[in-house]
């Protein structure tokens, strides 16, 4: 670049790398197109780190307390039957706190979007899991299996908020499509990765919900796939108008980030956002890039 700030020296909590190399990616289509890139990873980003808190306090809280359950029944201080019923309980309200979060995320996303009710799926989730969770006792006091195993029921979280997610905003609105988000870059599958930002007509054109897969299945990590989705009204929702100005584009940046000006202003001003965004079209027209 002739003029120009290096765009690595622009981070911010906003900002990420991510969402600039994506706009840099996107650089030889012109700057609004960049953009709408920039905007679709800022919303991914939003959505991962809102999943992940919710997906990974349930995850270590359930797999401690299935820990627990087992090493108790290995040291002979509790029943099979209780350690196995205090297992399910550990899933099911694991399964009960993910889902009920994700459909209210659903529903703070979307207007016209009722938070449903995901009691029965949450038992249902539960209930297939204890014929494993019998096998792991079973397998625990022949010292087979380590306790440590009980961090696969943990992963089993994801899955289930992305269910409630995606079934709450498709309830409400069949038309929309669907967005596969990419989760933890460094640990997700080949077939996951080939799979981000692919949009599918519906969540019944989903392969399934990211981590509702088998071992080896549609993700190869299984439950422990870190994907998520997002949902757009049609294919054009995701980008901005090609005739927008860098400021027009940058203001309607700033717009879409959950929590508005007010989180923008923690960490950069309204001005900051936009000089960058002239800095970035005006080394690039000047480079002839
Ligand atoms: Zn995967």
């Amino acid at each position: 670049m002739a003029k120009g700030k290096d765009a690595r020296a622009f981070i911010s909590d906003i900002l990420t790398s991510d969402v600039l190399d994506s706009a840099e990616a996107q650089r030889t289509i012109g700057v609004a197109d960049a953009l709408k890139a920039a905007r679709a990873v800022i919303r991914k980003n939003d959505n991962k780190a809102r999943r992940d808190a919710v997906v990974n306090k349930a995850k270590a809280l359930v797999a401690g307390n299935i820990a627990d359950a087992v090493e108790s029944y290995r040291e002979g201080k509790s029943t099979k039957a209780g350690s196995e019923g205090k297992a399910f309980s550990a899933l099911l309200s694991g399964y009960r706190e993910v889902m009920s979060t994700g459909s209210q995320h659903a529903s703070e996303d979307f207007s016209s979007t009722a938070v449903k009710d995901f009691e029965k799926s949450a038992h249902k989730r539960a209930t297939e899991q204890r014929p494993y969770i019998s096998a792991f006792l079973d397998h625990i006091v022949k010292s087979l299996t380590p306790a440590s195993r009980a961090d696969v029921y943990g992963a089993t979280m994801n899955g289930a908020y992305n269910e409630a997610y995606g079934d709450t905003v498709s309830d409400a609105h069949p038309t929309y499509k669907v967005v596969w988000q990419l989760g933890d870059a460094s640990g997700s599958c080949a077939a996951c990765k080939g799979r981000d930002g692919q949009v599918f007509d519906s969540v019944g054109d989903l392969p399934g919900y990211p981590g509702d897969s088998e071992f080896g299945g549609f993700c190869l990590g299984g439950p422990n796939c870190t994907c998520g989705i997002s949902f757009i009204e049609n294919d054009d929702e995701a980008y901005f108008e090609p005739e927008q100005t860098p400021q027009e584009a940058a203001d309607a940046m700033l717009e879409n980030i959950p929590g508005g000006m007010d989180m923008a202003h923690q960490v950069m001003t309204r001005d900051d956002v936009d000089a960058e965004m002239v800095d970035r079209a005006n080394a690039r027209t000047l480079t002839g890039e």
